[in-house]
């Protein structure tokens, strides 16, 4: 006989909890760190699309891939979109490797995910952060020049990473 109780009860949270029942250090630990969402997105005027670049916000740590002033983002930077569980409903342009992405899902979070992996350098081990990968900040560069910038990375899931987690 199987003992359900003591499976569920050594589930992670992320496997039995919705977004609207995780506390807060749940769900900050959520974030997987990637930075994906920090870079800077554009809009088309005639059709509302999204489209990443490569130019990462102000704040962003481009090696950490962390905000550099997360407590006080939306004071220095006020369209900083603040996830909740409504936002992440509502918002088509989270990558699909994003964990509140994934849980909104009903999906597992990837091995590469501090979680899982138990090492918050396994996101970018895996090449799905954005380390190495950030062309500049956006105060680093004229407007004009970022529409030369859009990439579609972002909005993919890297082929190495996944072929890793069918293996695992
Ligand atoms: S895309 Fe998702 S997992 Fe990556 S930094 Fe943004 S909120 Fe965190
Ligand atoms: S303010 Fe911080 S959290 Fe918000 S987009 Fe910029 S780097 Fe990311």
């Amino acid at each position: 006989m199987h003992d359900t109780s003591t499976a569920a009860a050594a589930a992670p949270f992320w496997r039995t909890k919705s977004l609207d029942e995780m506390d807060p250090a749940e769900w900050e630990s959520l974030c997987d760190g990637c930075g994906r969402c920090c870079l800077v997105k554009l809009q088309d005027e005639d059709t509302d699309a999204i489209a990443y670049t490569d130019i990462g916000c102000k704040l962003l740590d481009d090696f950490g891939c962390r905000c550099r002033n997360y407590p006080d983002r939306q004071a220095q930077v006020p369209d900083c979109v603040r996830l909740t569980p409504q936002t992440v409903r509502a918002l088509d342009w989270l990558p699909p490797s994003c964990g509140y992405r994934l849980v909104e899902e009903g999906r597992d979070l990837y091995w590469w995910h501090p979680l899982v992996s138990g090492d918050p350098e396994s996101v970018h081990a895996a090449g799905v952060s954005v380390r190495g990968k950030v062309a500049a900040l956006e105060d680093e560069l004229p407007l004009e020049d970022f529409i030369d910038h859009m990439v579609r990375w972002p909005l993919r899931l890297p082929r190495g990473a996944v072929r890793r987690k069918a293996r695992g």
